[in-house]
């Protein structure tokens, strides 16, 4: 998929193999990370399933001591793939799901394959993945007019569908009157279900959460711009060129490919991710006033999200 939201429609250039980390590379740093306190772990991209050998990075993966893993993908190779993932030993998922309307999604994602996506999503749910997140990017004149039908899916199924607010990022076409902030979704939503807000909500979720009378799904807003959850913010980022960033929308990153490539100990590469940690600001940039020209020097593919 090349999201409008989120890829040029002629895409990126692909990076050479040689910069990209290798699965042993990958490998080492998340169980060095783990030594340090990182227990939960997602893995996403670009799209994370497409990259062959990804199920073995995995189980490798969850099979350190105390760690979790869980994915960010867009859906369209769940069907075939969600077995695996269990087996894997993957328990959660976050899908991208932005409409259920099969040419509008095939607009905004540039593939027409919403009905192999839907597909996915069932199966992850036969199989019991839990929690099964589904995410919005809820864009003004694009599909702000499906939120009922998206709160609706919560209706039958376990599902947690989380609006996220459009974010301006590198290359991504983004525009102000696009931008819808996630306390006006809110105010759409409340009028037309009774929300309670979710007094299970894990710290550190940058999602705000409400459960709904007689649905057993819930819903989340996620406010990146125009509500900081920075100072909850307790995440980390390892690109796949190698660098640990600390913030998804400001610079500060430590590359870890000549320390990894180097020959560097343990403890020296340990001692990049703590740094890496502290790198992390008390919050991020973009407010209202610079959000046309916030740079945030990576694309979105390009982070993770
Ligand atoms: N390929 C996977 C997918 O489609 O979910 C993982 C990568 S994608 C970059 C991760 C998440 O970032 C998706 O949920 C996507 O909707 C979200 N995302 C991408 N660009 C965004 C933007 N400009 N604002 C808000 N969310 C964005």
């Amino acid at each position: 998929m090349r999201c409008t939201y989120c890829v040029p429609k002629e895409g990126f250039n692909s990076l050479p193999h040689e910069d990209i980390l290798s699965y042993e590379e990958i490998l080492r740093v998340v169980t060095l990370a783990s030594e340090v306190g990182v227990n939960k772990f997602r893995i996403t991209g670009g799209e994370p399933l497409v990259r062959r050998g990804v199920i073995d990075l995995t189980s490798k993966i969850n099979a350190i001591d105390g760690v979790e893993t869980t994915f960010t993908t867009n859906g369209l190779l769940l069907e075939d793939m969600a077995e695996e993932l269990k087996s894997a030993g993957v328990r959660r998922l976050n899908i991208s799901l932005d409409s259920l309307n099969p040419k509008r999604f095939a607009d905004i994602t540039r593939i027409d394959k919403l009905d192999k996506v839907l597909r996915g999503i069932e199966k992850a749910h036969s199989l019991g993945f839990t929690p099964l997140k589904l995410n919005i990017v809820i864009m003004k004149g694009v599909n702000d007019d499906e939120i009922e039908e998206f709160v609706n899916l919560t209706k039958n199924r376990n599902y947690h569908v989380r609006f996220i607010e459009f974010m301006p990022m590198k290359a991504n076409g983004w525009d102000r009157s696009k931008f819808i902030a996630a306390d006006e979704v809110e105010t759409m939503v409340e009028k037309l279900f009774n929300i309670l807000p979710d007094s299970s909500d894990p710290k550190g979720s940058p999602s705000r959460n409400y459960t709904i009378d007689g649905h057993l799904g819930k819903i989340g807003f996620i406010s990146p711009v125009s509500r900081h959850f920075c100072d909850s913010c307790n995440r980390i980022r390892l690109t796949s060129d190698g660098h640990i960033r600390s913030c998804l929308l400001r610079k500060g990153e430590i590359d870890m490919r000549p320390a990894l490539r180097g020959g560097a100990g343990d403890d020296e590469v340990r001692e990049l991710i703590r740094e890496a940690v502290l790198l992390k600001p008390s919050g991020h940039e973009m407010d209202n006033v610079n959000l046309d020209s916030h740079d945030t020097h990576r694309s979105m593919t390009q982070i993770g999200g």
